[in-house]
Protein backbone atom coordinates (compact mmCIF):
# COMPACT_ATOMS: atom_id res chain seq x y z
CA UNK A 1 0.00 0.00 0.00
CA UNK A 2 1.31 3.50 -0.82
CA UNK A 3 2.92 4.80 2.58
CA UNK A 4 1.25 8.30 1.94
CA UNK A 5 -2.08 7.01 1.75
CA UNK A 6 -3.70 5.27 4.63
CA UNK A 7 -6.88 3.46 3.44
CA UNK A 8 -6.66 0.31 1.93
CA UNK A 9 -8.21 0.19 -1.72
CA UNK A 10 -10.50 -2.78 -2.70
CA UNK A 11 -11.97 -4.04 -5.46
CA UNK A 12 -14.67 -6.05 -4.68
CA UNK A 13 -15.61 -8.73 -7.64
CA UNK A 14 -19.06 -10.40 -7.16
CA UNK A 15 -20.36 -7.49 -4.64
CA UNK A 16 -23.93 -7.77 -5.50
CA UNK A 17 -24.24 -11.67 -3.48
CA UNK A 18 -23.72 -13.02 -0.66
CA UNK A 19 -19.68 -12.52 0.24
CA UNK A 20 -19.80 -9.31 -1.39
CA UNK A 21 -22.61 -7.69 0.36
CA UNK A 22 -20.84 -9.09 3.89
CA UNK A 23 -18.00 -7.46 2.55
CA UNK A 24 -19.36 -4.09 1.75
CA UNK A 25 -20.90 -4.23 5.42
CA UNK A 26 -17.86 -4.72 7.24
CA UNK A 27 -16.05 -2.39 4.92
CA UNK A 28 -18.85 -0.01 5.87
CA UNK A 29 -18.15 0.21 9.45
CA UNK A 30 -14.87 0.88 8.59
CA UNK A 31 -14.27 3.81 6.44
CA UNK A 32 -11.46 5.41 8.17
CA UNK A 33 -9.45 2.11 6.72
CA UNK A 34 -11.09 1.08 3.59
CA UNK A 35 -12.30 2.57 0.47
CA UNK A 36 -14.33 0.63 -2.65
CA UNK A 37 -12.07 1.11 -5.93
CA UNK A 38 -14.08 -1.00 -7.69
CA UNK A 39 -16.62 -3.70 -7.64
CA UNK A 40 -19.10 -5.74 -9.85
CA UNK A 41 -21.87 -7.87 -10.21
CA UNK A 42 -23.46 -9.57 -12.78
CA UNK A 43 -26.96 -8.85 -13.69
CA UNK A 44 -28.04 -7.75 -10.52
CA UNK A 45 -28.10 -3.96 -11.88
CA UNK A 46 -30.69 -2.50 -9.30
CA UNK A 47 -28.96 -3.87 -6.49
CA UNK A 48 -25.15 -2.71 -8.29
CA UNK A 49 -26.31 0.90 -8.53
CA UNK A 50 -27.03 0.82 -4.82
CA UNK A 51 -23.90 0.03 -4.07
CA UNK A 52 -22.06 2.56 -6.13
CA UNK A 53 -24.36 5.17 -4.88
CA UNK A 54 -23.45 3.93 -1.35
CA UNK A 55 -19.68 3.14 -1.47
CA UNK A 56 -19.17 6.10 -4.92
CA UNK A 57 -16.49 3.32 -6.31
CA UNK A 58 -14.08 4.85 -8.75
CA UNK A 59 -15.23 1.81 -11.24
CA UNK A 60 -18.25 -0.74 -11.50
CA UNK A 61 -18.41 -3.47 -13.74
CA UNK A 62 -21.65 -5.40 -15.02
CA UNK A 63 -21.74 -8.42 -17.28
CA UNK A 64 -22.54 -6.69 -20.48
CA UNK A 65 -22.62 -4.19 -22.78
CA UNK A 66 -26.32 -3.41 -22.11
CA UNK A 67 -26.27 -3.88 -18.51
CA UNK A 68 -23.37 -1.19 -18.72
CA UNK A 69 -25.40 1.30 -20.76
CA UNK A 70 -28.25 0.91 -17.96
CA UNK A 71 -26.29 1.32 -15.09
CA UNK A 72 -24.36 4.51 -16.33
CA UNK A 73 -28.19 6.17 -17.38
CA UNK A 74 -29.19 5.46 -13.64
CA UNK A 75 -25.69 6.36 -12.34
CA UNK A 76 -25.92 9.45 -14.30
CA UNK A 77 -29.38 10.85 -12.89
CA UNK A 78 -28.31 9.86 -9.48
CA UNK A 79 -25.22 11.91 -9.59
CA UNK A 80 -22.60 9.20 -9.52
CA UNK A 81 -19.69 9.58 -10.99
CA UNK A 82 -18.49 6.00 -11.19
CA UNK A 83 -17.45 4.70 -14.38
CA UNK A 84 -19.46 1.81 -16.42
CA UNK A 85 -17.06 -0.88 -17.75
CA UNK A 86 -18.50 -4.61 -19.03
CA UNK A 87 -17.04 -8.57 -19.40
CA UNK A 88 -14.99 -10.51 -18.44
CA UNK A 89 -11.71 -8.08 -19.50
CA UNK A 90 -12.90 -5.52 -17.59
CA UNK A 91 -13.38 -7.53 -14.62
CA UNK A 92 -9.17 -8.88 -15.14
CA UNK A 93 -8.85 -4.64 -15.22
CA UNK A 94 -9.75 -4.12 -11.87
CA UNK A 95 -8.43 -6.80 -10.31
CA UNK A 96 -5.00 -6.20 -11.23
CA UNK A 97 -5.27 -2.19 -11.33
CA UNK A 98 -2.42 -0.82 -10.12
CA UNK A 99 -4.53 1.35 -7.60
CA UNK A 100 -5.41 -1.82 -5.86
CA UNK A 101 -4.09 -2.79 -2.48
CA UNK A 102 -6.58 -5.51 -1.73
CA UNK A 103 -9.48 -7.81 -4.20
CA UNK A 104 -11.97 -9.88 -2.78
CA UNK A 105 -12.81 -13.00 -5.06
CA UNK A 106 -16.31 -13.50 -4.43
CA UNK A 107 -17.83 -14.24 -7.64
CA UNK A 108 -19.47 -17.99 -7.69
CA UNK A 109 -18.07 -20.56 -9.72
CA UNK A 110 -15.29 -21.19 -13.08
CA UNK A 111 -16.06 -17.50 -14.06
CA UNK A 112 -14.20 -15.94 -11.14
CA UNK A 113 -11.20 -17.92 -12.31
CA UNK A 114 -9.49 -15.40 -14.30
CA UNK A 115 -9.99 -12.96 -12.24
CA UNK A 116 -8.89 -14.53 -9.21
CA UNK A 117 -5.48 -15.44 -11.37
CA UNK A 118 -5.17 -12.00 -12.34
CA UNK A 119 -4.99 -10.43 -8.64
CA UNK A 120 -2.74 -13.27 -7.98
CA UNK A 121 -0.35 -12.49 -10.41
CA UNK A 122 -0.86 -8.63 -9.52
CA UNK A 123 0.52 -9.48 -6.30
CA UNK A 124 -2.24 -8.48 -4.53
CA UNK A 125 -4.00 -8.80 -0.93
CA UNK A 126 -5.87 -11.60 -2.16
CA UNK A 127 -9.11 -12.60 -0.07
CA UNK A 128 -10.35 -15.02 -1.57
CA UNK A 129 -14.34 -16.71 -1.60
CA UNK A 130 -14.08 -18.31 -5.00
CA UNK A 131 -13.21 -21.70 -3.87
CA UNK A 132 -13.83 -23.02 -7.51
CA UNK A 133 -11.07 -21.36 -8.79
CA UNK A 134 -9.15 -23.93 -6.77
CA UNK A 135 -10.31 -26.61 -7.40
CA UNK A 136 -10.03 -26.22 -10.83
CA UNK A 137 -6.64 -24.51 -11.24
CA UNK A 138 -4.63 -25.21 -8.07
CA UNK A 139 -1.85 -25.51 -9.20
CA UNK A 140 -1.77 -22.94 -11.67
CA UNK A 141 -3.34 -20.75 -9.02
CA UNK A 142 -0.72 -20.88 -6.17
CA UNK A 143 2.18 -20.61 -9.02
CA UNK A 144 0.71 -17.54 -9.83
CA UNK A 145 0.42 -16.34 -6.18
CA UNK A 146 3.86 -17.21 -5.12
CA UNK A 147 4.96 -15.48 -9.03
CA UNK A 148 3.28 -12.51 -7.98
CA UNK A 149 3.77 -12.29 -4.37
CA UNK A 150 0.23 -12.07 -3.06
CA UNK A 151 -0.81 -12.56 0.35
CA UNK A 152 -3.64 -14.84 0.05
CA UNK A 153 -6.07 -15.19 2.72
CA UNK A 154 -8.65 -17.55 3.09
CA UNK A 155 -12.46 -16.38 3.32
CA UNK A 156 -13.96 -19.79 3.22
CA UNK A 157 -15.15 -20.50 7.02
CA UNK A 158 -13.55 -23.66 7.27
CA UNK A 159 -10.17 -22.51 5.59
CA UNK A 160 -10.03 -19.10 7.60
CA UNK A 161 -10.77 -21.48 10.93
CA UNK A 162 -7.50 -23.81 9.84
CA UNK A 163 -5.74 -20.77 8.91
CA UNK A 164 -6.18 -19.14 12.77
CA UNK A 165 -5.22 -22.47 14.19
CA UNK A 166 -2.07 -23.24 12.28
CA UNK A 167 1.46 -22.01 13.53
CA UNK A 168 1.54 -18.20 12.89
CA UNK A 169 3.89 -17.77 9.63
CA UNK A 170 2.93 -21.82 8.85
CA UNK A 171 5.25 -22.03 5.93
CA UNK A 172 3.30 -24.93 3.61
CA UNK A 173 5.31 -27.48 5.51
CA UNK A 174 2.75 -29.67 7.58
CA UNK A 175 5.16 -32.47 9.04
CA UNK A 176 8.02 -29.45 10.66
CA UNK A 177 4.59 -27.47 11.88
CA UNK A 178 3.77 -30.70 14.23
CA UNK A 179 0.55 -30.97 11.97
CA UNK A 180 -1.44 -34.27 12.14
CA UNK A 181 -4.19 -33.30 10.32
CA UNK A 182 -7.21 -30.74 9.57
CA UNK A 183 -10.21 -31.47 10.54
CA UNK A 184 -13.03 -29.51 8.44
CA UNK A 185 -16.75 -29.22 9.53
CA UNK A 186 -19.78 -29.34 7.84
CA UNK A 187 -23.30 -28.56 8.68
CA UNK A 188 -25.04 -31.60 6.65
CA UNK A 189 -27.13 -29.20 5.14
CA UNK A 190 -30.99 -29.26 4.98
CA UNK A 191 -31.20 -33.01 4.50
CA UNK A 192 -28.84 -34.43 6.73
CA UNK A 193 -31.95 -36.38 8.51
CA UNK A 194 -34.35 -36.88 5.56
CA UNK A 195 -35.12 -40.37 5.08
CA UNK A 196 -32.88 -41.68 1.78
CA UNK A 197 -35.90 -42.60 -0.40
CA UNK A 198 -37.22 -38.75 -0.53
CA UNK A 199 -33.77 -37.33 -1.67
CA UNK A 200 -34.66 -37.79 -5.38
CA UNK A 201 -37.64 -35.17 -4.85
CA UNK A 202 -36.21 -32.43 -3.10
CA UNK A 203 -36.68 -29.20 -4.61
CA UNK A 204 -34.20 -26.42 -5.32
CA UNK A 205 -36.65 -24.37 -2.98
CA UNK A 206 -35.61 -26.90 0.21
CA UNK A 207 -32.23 -27.33 -1.00
CA UNK A 208 -31.38 -23.85 -0.51
CA UNK A 209 -32.83 -23.66 3.05
CA UNK A 210 -30.14 -23.90 4.69
CA UNK A 211 -30.16 -24.41 8.40
CA UNK A 212 -27.43 -22.64 9.50
CA UNK A 213 -25.88 -20.26 6.87
CA UNK A 214 -27.89 -17.22 4.37
CA UNK A 215 -25.54 -18.40 1.17
CA UNK A 216 -25.62 -17.76 -2.95
CA UNK A 217 -27.92 -20.80 -4.47
CA UNK A 218 -24.99 -22.84 -5.99
CA UNK A 219 -23.21 -22.89 -2.54
CA UNK A 220 -26.77 -23.77 -0.70
CA UNK A 221 -27.28 -26.61 -3.34
CA UNK A 222 -23.73 -27.51 -2.50
CA UNK A 223 -24.32 -28.03 0.98
CA UNK A 224 -27.34 -29.69 0.80
CA UNK A 225 -25.16 -32.45 -1.79
CA UNK A 226 -21.77 -31.87 0.77
CA UNK A 227 -19.99 -31.29 -2.31
CA UNK A 228 -19.15 -28.37 -0.82
CA UNK A 229 -17.01 -29.89 1.41
CA UNK A 230 -15.52 -31.85 -1.24
CA UNK A 231 -14.61 -28.49 -2.89
CA UNK A 232 -13.05 -27.52 0.41
CA UNK A 233 -11.34 -30.79 1.23
CA UNK A 234 -9.26 -29.79 -2.34
CA UNK A 235 -9.51 -26.50 -1.23
CA UNK A 236 -7.41 -26.97 1.58
CA UNK A 237 -5.10 -29.25 -0.24
CA UNK A 238 -3.82 -25.99 -1.83
CA UNK A 239 -4.07 -23.52 0.61
CA UNK A 240 -2.42 -25.79 2.87
CA UNK A 241 -0.15 -28.31 1.59
CA UNK A 242 -1.76 -31.56 2.94
CA UNK A 243 -2.65 -34.89 1.23
CA UNK A 244 -6.43 -35.90 0.90
CA UNK A 245 -5.48 -38.29 4.16
CA UNK A 246 -4.64 -35.36 6.28
CA UNK A 247 -7.64 -33.56 5.50
CA UNK A 248 -10.66 -35.47 7.10
CA UNK A 249 -14.44 -34.03 7.38
CA UNK A 250 -16.65 -34.10 10.37
CA UNK A 251 -20.34 -33.28 10.90
CA UNK A 252 -21.03 -30.67 13.37
CA UNK A 253 -24.78 -29.62 13.06
CA UNK A 254 -24.60 -26.55 15.25
CA UNK A 255 -21.78 -25.01 13.03
CA UNK A 256 -19.81 -23.83 16.18
CA UNK A 257 -17.04 -25.20 15.13
CA UNK A 258 -15.68 -23.22 12.09
CA UNK A 259 -12.86 -26.37 11.65
CA UNK A 260 -10.05 -27.83 13.60
CA UNK A 261 -6.50 -28.73 13.28
CA UNK A 262 -4.92 -31.79 15.13
CA UNK A 263 -1.32 -31.10 16.66
CA UNK A 264 1.24 -34.35 17.25
CA UNK A 265 1.38 -33.72 20.74
CA UNK A 266 -2.40 -34.30 21.25
CA UNK A 267 -3.38 -30.41 20.66
CA UNK A 268 -6.58 -29.75 18.98
CA UNK A 269 -7.28 -26.01 18.25
CA UNK A 270 -10.50 -25.01 16.85
CA UNK A 271 -11.81 -21.84 15.88
CA UNK A 272 -15.43 -21.11 17.29
CA UNK A 273 -18.05 -18.30 16.44
CA UNK A 274 -21.66 -17.92 15.16
CA UNK A 275 -22.33 -18.33 12.14
CA UNK A 276 -21.43 -15.47 10.24
CA UNK A 277 -19.08 -14.61 7.46
CA UNK A 278 -18.41 -11.07 8.38
CA UNK A 279 -16.02 -12.83 10.86
CA UNK A 280 -13.57 -14.51 8.81
CA UNK A 281 -14.09 -11.29 6.14
CA UNK A 282 -13.37 -9.24 8.85
CA UNK A 283 -10.77 -11.37 9.97
CA UNK A 284 -8.62 -11.33 6.09
CA UNK A 285 -9.61 -7.69 5.88
CA UNK A 286 -7.19 -6.79 9.09
CA UNK A 287 -4.89 -9.66 9.59
CA UNK A 288 -2.35 -9.71 11.23
CA UNK A 289 -5.11 -6.90 13.01
CA UNK A 290 -8.22 -7.71 14.17
CA UNK A 291 -11.58 -5.74 13.55
CA UNK A 292 -14.75 -5.42 14.89
CA UNK A 293 -17.01 -7.42 12.20
CA UNK A 294 -20.39 -6.55 13.71
CA UNK A 295 -21.09 -10.30 14.75
CA UNK A 296 -22.21 -10.54 18.36
CA UNK A 297 -20.30 -12.87 20.90
CA UNK A 298 -20.84 -16.26 21.49
CA UNK A 299 -23.19 -17.22 23.74
CA UNK A 300 -21.79 -20.71 24.86
CA UNK A 301 -24.76 -21.22 27.38
CA UNK A 302 -27.21 -20.92 24.58
CA UNK A 303 -25.32 -23.16 22.48
CA UNK A 304 -24.88 -25.45 25.59
CA UNK A 305 -24.32 -28.35 23.54
CA UNK A 306 -21.94 -29.10 20.20
CA UNK A 307 -22.04 -32.62 18.69
CA UNK A 308 -20.49 -34.51 15.99
CA UNK A 309 -21.39 -37.56 12.95
CA UNK A 310 -19.41 -39.06 10.61
CA UNK A 311 -20.22 -38.39 7.01
CA UNK A 312 -22.40 -40.84 5.59
CA UNK A 313 -21.34 -41.56 2.38
CA UNK A 314 -24.50 -42.85 1.01
CA UNK A 315 -26.53 -40.04 1.39
CA UNK A 316 -23.73 -37.82 0.26
CA UNK A 317 -21.64 -39.60 -2.44
CA UNK A 318 -20.15 -36.28 -4.02
CA UNK A 319 -17.85 -35.63 -0.51
CA UNK A 320 -16.27 -39.46 -1.96
CA UNK A 321 -16.33 -38.01 -5.36
CA UNK A 322 -14.01 -35.37 -4.13
CA UNK A 323 -11.39 -37.16 -2.79
CA UNK A 324 -11.30 -39.56 -5.65
CA UNK A 325 -10.76 -36.09 -7.74
CA UNK A 326 -7.75 -35.35 -5.88
CA UNK A 327 -6.10 -38.14 -5.38
CA UNK A 328 -6.12 -38.59 -9.12
CA UNK A 329 -4.83 -35.20 -9.48
CA UNK A 330 -4.11 -32.58 -12.65
CA UNK A 331 -7.45 -32.06 -14.42
CA UNK A 332 -9.80 -34.56 -12.27
CA UNK A 333 -10.57 -31.45 -10.18
CA UNK A 334 -11.27 -29.45 -13.12
CA UNK A 335 -13.64 -31.94 -14.57
CA UNK A 336 -15.42 -32.61 -10.86
CA UNK A 337 -16.21 -28.55 -10.46
CA UNK A 338 -17.17 -28.65 -14.28
CA UNK A 339 -19.32 -31.62 -13.73
CA UNK A 340 -20.68 -30.07 -10.66
CA UNK A 341 -21.61 -26.74 -11.87
CA UNK A 342 -23.85 -27.93 -14.70
CA UNK A 343 -25.57 -29.98 -12.65
CA UNK A 344 -26.24 -28.00 -9.94
CA UNK A 345 -27.50 -25.11 -12.79
CA UNK A 346 -29.60 -27.72 -13.98
CA UNK A 347 -31.40 -28.85 -10.50
CA UNK A 348 -31.87 -25.34 -9.56
CA UNK A 349 -33.78 -24.87 -13.59
CA UNK A 350 -35.63 -28.33 -12.55
CA UNK A 351 -34.27 -30.11 -15.03
CA UNK A 352 -32.23 -32.62 -13.30
CA UNK A 353 -33.05 -34.27 -10.20
CA UNK A 354 -31.24 -33.67 -6.87
CA UNK A 355 -29.55 -37.29 -6.27
CA UNK A 356 -28.81 -37.01 -10.07
CA UNK A 357 -26.30 -34.65 -9.43
CA UNK A 358 -23.84 -37.23 -8.28
CA UNK A 359 -24.09 -39.64 -10.77
CA UNK A 360 -23.21 -36.48 -13.24
CA UNK A 361 -19.99 -35.90 -11.72
CA UNK A 362 -19.37 -39.40 -11.49
CA UNK A 363 -19.97 -40.60 -15.50
CA UNK A 364 -18.00 -37.34 -15.88
CA UNK A 365 -15.03 -38.21 -14.12
CA UNK A 366 -15.37 -42.05 -15.64
CA UNK A 367 -15.45 -40.60 -19.20
CA UNK A 368 -12.58 -37.84 -19.69
CA UNK A 369 -8.94 -39.03 -18.48
CA UNK A 370 -7.01 -36.63 -15.96
CA UNK A 371 -4.33 -34.95 -17.90
CA UNK A 372 -1.90 -31.97 -16.18
CA UNK A 373 -3.72 -28.93 -15.47
CA UNK A 374 -0.37 -26.54 -15.31
CA UNK A 375 -1.43 -24.12 -17.96
CA UNK A 376 -4.65 -21.84 -18.10
CA UNK A 377 -5.34 -23.84 -21.17
CA UNK A 378 -4.96 -27.42 -20.10
CA UNK A 379 -7.82 -26.01 -17.21
CA UNK A 380 -10.15 -24.50 -19.70
CA UNK A 381 -9.74 -27.33 -21.99
CA UNK A 382 -11.23 -29.64 -19.67
CA UNK A 383 -13.10 -27.72 -18.12
CA UNK A 384 -15.21 -26.99 -21.82
CA UNK A 385 -14.75 -30.67 -21.83
CA UNK A 386 -16.36 -31.33 -18.72
CA UNK A 387 -19.15 -29.48 -19.72
CA UNK A 388 -20.19 -30.60 -22.54
CA UNK A 389 -19.85 -34.61 -21.00
CA UNK A 390 -22.27 -33.65 -18.68
CA UNK A 391 -24.58 -31.49 -20.75
CA UNK A 392 -25.44 -34.81 -22.85
CA UNK A 393 -25.71 -36.58 -19.39
CA UNK A 394 -27.77 -34.24 -18.15
CA UNK A 395 -30.31 -34.43 -20.92
CA UNK A 396 -30.22 -37.94 -21.08
CA UNK A 397 -31.54 -37.75 -17.39
CA UNK A 398 -33.63 -34.73 -17.84
CA UNK A 399 -36.58 -36.77 -18.90
CA UNK A 400 -36.95 -38.09 -15.82
CA UNK A 401 -38.57 -34.94 -14.53
CA UNK A 402 -41.14 -35.04 -16.63
P1 LIG B 1 -23.86 -15.39 -4.81
O1 LIG B 1 -24.56 -16.17 -5.83
O2 LIG B 1 -24.63 -14.78 -3.69
O3 LIG B 1 -23.03 -14.20 -5.52
C1 LIG B 1 -22.25 -14.44 -6.65
C2 LIG B 1 -21.66 -13.15 -7.20
O4 LIG B 1 -20.99 -13.48 -8.44
C3 LIG B 1 -22.71 -12.09 -7.56
O5 LIG B 1 -22.18 -10.81 -7.32
C4 LIG B 1 -22.93 -12.30 -9.07
O6 LIG B 1 -23.34 -11.11 -9.69
C5 LIG B 1 -21.54 -12.70 -9.51
N1 LIG B 1 -21.57 -13.55 -10.72
C6 LIG B 1 -22.34 -14.64 -10.92
N2 LIG B 1 -22.09 -15.18 -12.14
C7 LIG B 1 -21.13 -14.42 -12.70
C8 LIG B 1 -20.45 -14.44 -13.96
N3 LIG B 1 -20.70 -15.39 -14.88
N4 LIG B 1 -19.52 -13.49 -14.20
C9 LIG B 1 -19.25 -12.53 -13.29
N5 LIG B 1 -19.86 -12.46 -12.08
C10 LIG B 1 -20.79 -13.38 -11.80
O7 LIG B 1 -22.69 -16.33 -4.22
P2 LIG B 1 -22.00 -16.29 -2.79
O8 LIG B 1 -22.74 -17.15 -1.84
O9 LIG B 1 -21.67 -14.89 -2.39
O10 LIG B 1 -20.64 -17.07 -3.11
C11 LIG B 1 -19.57 -16.45 -3.79
C12 LIG B 1 -18.35 -17.35 -3.69
O11 LIG B 1 -17.97 -17.44 -2.33
C13 LIG B 1 -18.60 -18.78 -4.16
O12 LIG B 1 -17.44 -19.25 -4.80
C14 LIG B 1 -18.84 -19.54 -2.88
O13 LIG B 1 -18.45 -20.89 -2.98
C15 LIG B 1 -17.92 -18.80 -1.92
N6 LIG B 1 -18.34 -18.89 -0.52
C16 LIG B 1 -19.54 -18.38 -0.12
C17 LIG B 1 -19.92 -18.48 1.20
C18 LIG B 1 -21.22 -17.89 1.68
O14 LIG B 1 -21.50 -17.95 2.90
N7 LIG B 1 -22.05 -17.32 0.85
C19 LIG B 1 -19.08 -19.11 2.14
C20 LIG B 1 -17.86 -19.61 1.70
C21 LIG B 1 -17.49 -19.49 0.36
MG1 LIG C 1 -17.18 -23.20 3.82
Amino acid sequence: MNAARQRQRITVLGATGSIGMSTLDVVARHRDRFEVFAMSGHRQLDRLLELCIRFAPQIAVTADAAGATRLRADLRAAGCATEVLSGPQALIDIANHAEVDCVMAAIVGAAGLQPTLAAAAAGKRLLLANKEALVMAGELFMAEVRRGGALLLPIDSEHNAVFQSLPHGYSGDIARSGVRRIILTASGGPFRQMPLGELARVTPEQACAHPNWVMGRKISVDSATMMNKGLEVIEAHWLFNVAAEQVEVVIHPQSVIHSLVDYVDGSVLAQLGNPDMRTPIAHALAWPERLDAGVRSLDLFEVAQLSFERPDSLRFPCLELAYRALRAGGTASTVLNAANEEAVSAFLDRRLGFTRIADVISASLDTIASTAARTLGDVLEADARARSVSRSLISRWMEEMV
